[in-house]
């Protein structure tokens, strides 16, 4: 199916501007949906803006690549931006707003205050990365009192991270409900991800291992394996045949709490796992 250019969206780089239009919109009594991404845009960001679409009659993807949630010696700098070809995406998706800002507009230099979940977030993707989620429920809930959002819609495929945003909701009464969709994928089953681009053809053709090997999880669980240690040590042999892939965690959460399982609850527990391909730092996870 071909889409067509439906409008231009209209970009807001700065916060005081975007909030006059927002109060515009919310007079004449229009649902308001919040897409937060960093860009580079691909079938899973797009996914989020046409359920958004479909959910209210106004759409703010925000397009930000958040300092506060990279590491010192993680990949902010070489982060993929192409600001020209995301517009042209979200232009032909239906009639969205696009809110671009810059750091100094998010942090300005007198820039103090900061969310933390102590829970959730510490495990997982929070050991190995200490400084992510402080980074990104900081920007979230910078997003959502800046655009105060009826709904905002996240990716199952960063599980851990919707999990942490919708605590968040809860803990501190943000008062937006939190869509979570699933996750999109290449045909050959590797998970969609901006990081994506950084991978090589060789490269590329390891990382499917990941998928794979969540596929190979399920398959097992299909076939009656309850096991926690046994699925994970199929997936950690799986993975240690591809010579470019680094395990750095792979494990079987409850989907709520995420909290680890040792027996695996059929549509209650998810696989969760990061590595490296090489120098890239993909994650991806299944429901058991
Ligand atoms: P990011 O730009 O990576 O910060 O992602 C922005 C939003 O898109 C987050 O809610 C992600 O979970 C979501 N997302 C990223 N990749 C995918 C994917 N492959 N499928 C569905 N949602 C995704």
């Amino acid at each position: 199916m071909t889409e067509t250019v439906f409008s231009e969206p209209q970009v807001f780089r700065d916060i005081a501007t975007l909030q006059q239009h927002l109060t515009e919109v919310r007079q004449e009594g229009r649902k308001v949906a919040l897409v937060p991404t960093m860009g580079a845009l691909h079938e899973g960001h797009l996914a989020l803006v046409r359920k958004a679409l479909k959910e209210a009659q106004e759409v703010v993807v925000t397009i930000f690549v958040n300092p506060k949630q990279f590491g010192p010696n993680e990949d902010l700098a070489s982060y993929p931006r192409d600001e020209e070809t995301d517009l042209k995406a979200l232009g032909k998706l239906g009639k969205v707003t696009v809110f671009i800002p810059g750091v100094e507009e998010m942090y300005p230099g007198d820039f103090s205050t900061f969310v933390d979940e102590a829970q959730l977030s510490k495990g997982l993707c929070g050991v190995s990365r200490p400084q992510f989620f402080r980074g990104v429920l900081t920007i979230v809930g910078k997003l959502f009192n800046i655009v105060r959002p009826d709904i905002a819609i996240f990716g199952q495929k960063d599980a851990q991270q919707a999990a942490v945003i919708q605590k968040m909701v809860r803990d501190l009464h943000f008062g937006v409900e939190i869509i979570t969709l699933p996750t999109v994928r290449e045909e050959d089953g590797l998970a969609m991800s901006s990081r994506n681009q950084y991978l090589s053809k060789a490269q590329r053709e390891e990382a499917q291992a990941l998928s794979k090997s969540l596929f190979e999880a399920k398959e097992m669980v299909e076939q009656g394996v309850r096991s926690t240690d046994r699925v994970i040590a199929e997936v950690t042999h799986l993975l240690a045949q591809h010579r470019r892939v680094r395990l750095i965690y792979a494990q079987v959460i409850d989907t709520e709490t995420l909290e680890p399982c040792r027996e695996i609850v059929p549509g209650q527990s998810l696989l969760a796992l990061a590595a490296w391909v090489d120098q890239v730092r993909l994650i991806d996870n299944i429901r058991l």
